[in-house]
């Protein structure tokens, strides 16, 4: 199991949320509510492997829409499987 620690400042990683960011061609894609851990005292940001391929899929979708911007709340985003 890895230490909750952050390779780059030695401080302490905790449970939080983020804000997902994509420019593209057409506009920006935001996701918000994005579980993550962060460190509190740098600020850097780590995605579970499952959370960024959901991500993934929902800027694929977004893009799609061609919408100039698309916000979406990542719990209550439920992607067709
Ligand atoms: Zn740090």
């Amino acid at each position: 199991m890895k230490k909750d620690v952050c390779p780059m400042c030695g401080g302490l990683k905790k449970k939080s949320t983020t804000s997902f960011t994509v420019d593209y061609n057409y506009g920006v894609i935001v996701v918000r509510d994005v579980p993550a851990m962060v460190c509190v005292q740098c600020g850097e940001e780590w995605l579970a492997d499952e959370v960024a391929s959901k991500l993934e899929k929902i800027a694929s979708v977004a893009k799609k829409q061609q919408q100039e911007i698309f916000i979406a709340k990542y719990n209550s985003y439920l992607l067709a499987s």
